[in-house]
């Protein structure tokens, strides 16, 4: 068992923060109040290769591994959690179900633009009422003839009014359920196909959410992304690694905090006294630093296991779930440690207090996660648990 990262991955972390801090760091809350999406810094982390991290060369893509995947989301979201998910869900959920389900063709229109930048990708599977339970999908695409009529909307899409392309499910099939929900693939411009309501968000302000809405939208039979009916079943599929990236976000935002609150106890004073010389405030120090660095190590888990071709459906739940929660934890805490200041817009612990909270909800809530892993649970344990 090898617990070091490689040469390259250490580089990889460097290059990152470094572009995080310079390009990043000194806009953060501007974006955050004005709600703006930085365009330009966006197509920046293209040419660094982010946007296609985990994606082929030959389809312009990076050859990163999961691992090398969790290095790069946890240093944007330690300075901006709002880009990191929209990174996120243009990379694992968009990018990922062309390059998983897509044909050839398909693969070689969108990743190597995703890959660069030039084209931003967001992915729509909730609907008003199909959120945990997305197989309760309502918007329908019917067939007629060599195309596809989708009807209906989406709901909480990220990235949704910036898009070129979207990746949408819609049910095609009323009776099959689950085997009855198909992919598409949509454009930017293309007729009955818009965005609609921009979200007004307590966090990820900077990042765009909002809805995707279909009116007797035609589309080309070529534009079905995956086998008629596996719509669905893909998406849980690409849930699977999406999910390592929402806990590589959460291990983020949790260093981020942590470090705000390390640097500001060792310069507050109060009676006397530097606040990191209380037992108290070490404590929570003590239990945050500790608590990441659990949260870090199942996610890198799920991570490795993904890169070897491993089952990761209960691990990046496991990882998904108690990374966020630890990092609500220790964005509370970080916040705790500023005493008043915490609460004030000047200082990041407010930002990460604000925009933790969607990890336990986005791609799954936490009951959602306990749910899957109970599942697994049920199935592989006989009781004895523990590794064999
Ligand atoms: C900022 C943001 C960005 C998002 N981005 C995207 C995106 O890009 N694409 C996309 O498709 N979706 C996206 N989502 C949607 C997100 O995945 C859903 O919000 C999430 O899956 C929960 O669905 P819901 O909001 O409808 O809540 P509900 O499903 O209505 O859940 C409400 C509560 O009930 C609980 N609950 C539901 N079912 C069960 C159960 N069986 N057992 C126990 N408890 C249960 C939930 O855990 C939750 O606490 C985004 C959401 C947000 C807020």
């Amino acid at each position: 068992m090898d617990f070091e990262y490689t040469q390259e991955q250490k580089q990889l972390r460097k290059s990152i923060r470094e572009f995080a801090e310079a390009e990043i760091r000194p806009h953060v809350m501007e974006w955050d109040e004005s709600q703006h999406f930085p365009l330009d810094v966006f197509r920046a982390l293209g040419r660094l290769g982010v946007l296609g991290a985990i994606f082929p060369e030959e389809l312009g893509g990076s050859g990163y591994s999961y691992v090398d995947y969790t290095i790069l989301t946890e240093e944007i979201a330690r300075i901006d959690p709002s880009i990191a998910l929209s990174v996120a869900a243009h990379v694992s959920l968009c990018s990922n179900h062309i390059y998983l389900a897509g044909d050839p063709s398909q693969r070689a229109r969108y990743l190597p633009k995703f890959a660069s930048g030039e084209w931003i990708g967001c992915w729509s599977l909730t609907e008003p009422e199909a959120g945990s339970d997305a197989g309760g999908t309502r918007t329908s695409a019917i067939h007629d003839g060599d195309f596809w009529i989708l009807n209906g909307g989406k709901t909480f899409t990220t990235n949704a009014h910036v898009a070129d392309v979207c990746v949408a499910m819609a049910l095609t099939d009323r009776a099959a359920s689950h085997h009855g929900i198909s992919a598409f693939i949509l454009e930017k411009g293309t007729a009955g196909f818009r965005v609609g309501k921009k979200e007004n968000k307590l966090g990820m302000r900077c990042s765009p959410t909002g809805e995707v809405l279909f009116t007797d939208c035609r589309l080309p039979a070529s534009q079905l992304c995956g086998k008629q009916g596996e719509g669905f079943v893909d998406s849980l599929r690409i849930l699977d690694g999406g999910r390592i990236s929402i806990a590589a976000l959460a291990v983020g935002i949790a260093q981020g905090a942590y470090e705000a609150a390390l640097k500001y106890s060792k310069h507050r004073k109060q009676f006397g006294r530097f606040i990191s010389e209380f037992q108290a405030i070490q404590n929570k120090l003590a239990d945050m630093a500790t608590e990441i660095d659990a949260a870090r190590l199942l996610t890198l888990r799920a991570a490795w296991l993904k890169d070897n071709g491993r089952s990761v459906n209960k691990e990046s739940a496991m990882a998904k779930l108690y990374s966020s929660e630890a990092a609500v934890r220790a964005a509370n805490e970080a916040l705790q440690i500023h005493g008043g200041y915490g609460f004030i817009k000047d200082y990041p612990v407010e930002k990460f207090y604000r925009d933790v909270k969607l990890c336990t909800i986005g791609e799954g809530t936490s009951e959602i996660q306990r749910l899957v892993i109970a599942r697994q649970l049920l199935k592989t344990h006989d009781g004895a648990g523990g590794p064999e």
